[in-house]
């Protein structure tokens, strides 16, 4: 049986509050859902010592290590990404993540000679694949692998495949900063766009979707303050400091969650101007950018509609 109602369902996992919203009361159907994310969180967290990605960073330097397909692939995607020329996503990352301890207790801004030293094993090239054995070898030793800009996109994505082979084809999985929808109910799926530095519920703006993927990264989300600055949790990895540039928040539009997750992070590297620019050779994503001088620029508006809400914003597209 299904009516027009909408079913939520909500988990806290990977460290986020996790919303699903369907068409249809079933709460077996939910807690497969979320035994789904919690497969692939045991699989790719980095905060837990037991996880495959931490087996292939604790052989750093010594040894491959044979990983299931979903790790092997997902790594193999971000190595890609990383690769880009100029790429400001960087999966071997983790040891510049560490140092920083960005939004945990005794976060301070490290010493830059540190800093440099962890530059140096953050190279994705170090980062070696072998297809054939299924393996992933991290050549110097102390790199690390971190999937933290990803894995949720990858998990979203996989949740609409599962809930898409169970028939399902209307409904919305939010993993705290990645929502992925399924199709069309009662005209299009809304989504809010976050006001930075502003109280969890306020908006800049919602937008209107029809199966797409809705992924916002903020310099807001995680950050702490010295010296008068704001130093927030996204890493540039050509210097090793937090990304400065004129931008508080990006939001991209696509597909898959997944594709998502790099844009933010590729966008976030190259600024409003050449993110726009790049992003005219993609008719398939688009971005929303939200600026520390409070403008909201629109690349493109083909897949969504956007709605402003926030009078001390001025849109422009
Ligand atoms: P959010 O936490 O808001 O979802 P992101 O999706 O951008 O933000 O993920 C940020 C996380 O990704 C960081 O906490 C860190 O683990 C990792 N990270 C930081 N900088 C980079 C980078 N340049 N490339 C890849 N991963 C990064
Ligand atoms: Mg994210
Ligand atoms: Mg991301």
């Amino acid at each position: 049986m299904s009516d027009n109602r909408v079913w939520s369902y909500s988990a806290v996992l990977m460290g986020s509050p996790i919303l699903l919203k369907l068409f249809t009361h079933d709460e077996t159907l939910a807690s497969r859902v979320f035994a789904l994310i919690k497969r692939y969180e045991d699989l790719f967290t980095v905060n837990r010592a037991d996880s495959q990605l931490m087996d292939i960073n604790r052989a750093a330097g010594r040894h491959p290590v044979v990983v299931s397909r979903p790790v092997f692939e997902l790594i193999k995607c971000a190595k890609a990404a990383s690769m880009v020329h100029n790429s400001a996503f960087n999966l071997a990352i983790g040891p510049l993540v560490k140092l920083w301890r960005i939004g945990f207790k005794g976060d301070c801004v490290p010493p830059a000679e540190e800093i440099a030293a962890r530059l140096r094993i953050t190279r994705p090239q170090d980062v070696i694949l072998d297809e054939a054995a299924g393996s992933v070898f991290l050549a110097q030793v102390g790199m690390e692998i971190d999937l933290g800009a990803i894995a949720k996109g990858f998990i979203a994505d996989r949740v609409r495949d599962y809930l898409h082979q169970q028939g399902i084809h209307n409904g919305l999985i939010n993993l705290g900063g990645n929502v992925q929808t399924l199709g069309t109910p009662q005209g299009n799926w809304s989504i809010g766009v976050k006001k930075p530095f502003a109280e969890a519920d306020a908006l800049v703006g919602s937008i209107e979707v029809v199966n797409k993927s809705v992924v916002t990264s903020g310099t807001y989300e995680r950050y702490f303050e010295q010296d008068g600055k704001r130093w927030h949790h996204i890493l540039d990895p050509r210097n090793g400091y937090p990304l400065d540039n004129e931008l508080d928040s990006v939001t991209i539009i696509s597909s898959d969650s997944l594709d998502g997750d790099i844009w933010t992070t590729l966008i976030f590297g190259l600024g409003v101007e050449k993110g726009c620019a790049l992003l005219k050779q993609r008719d398939d994503i688009e971005a929303i950018f939200v600026t520390k001088n409070r403008d909201i620029i629109l690349s493109s508006q083909r897949q969504f509609r956007f709605t402003p809400l926030d009078d001390s914003y001025r849109l422009t597209d």
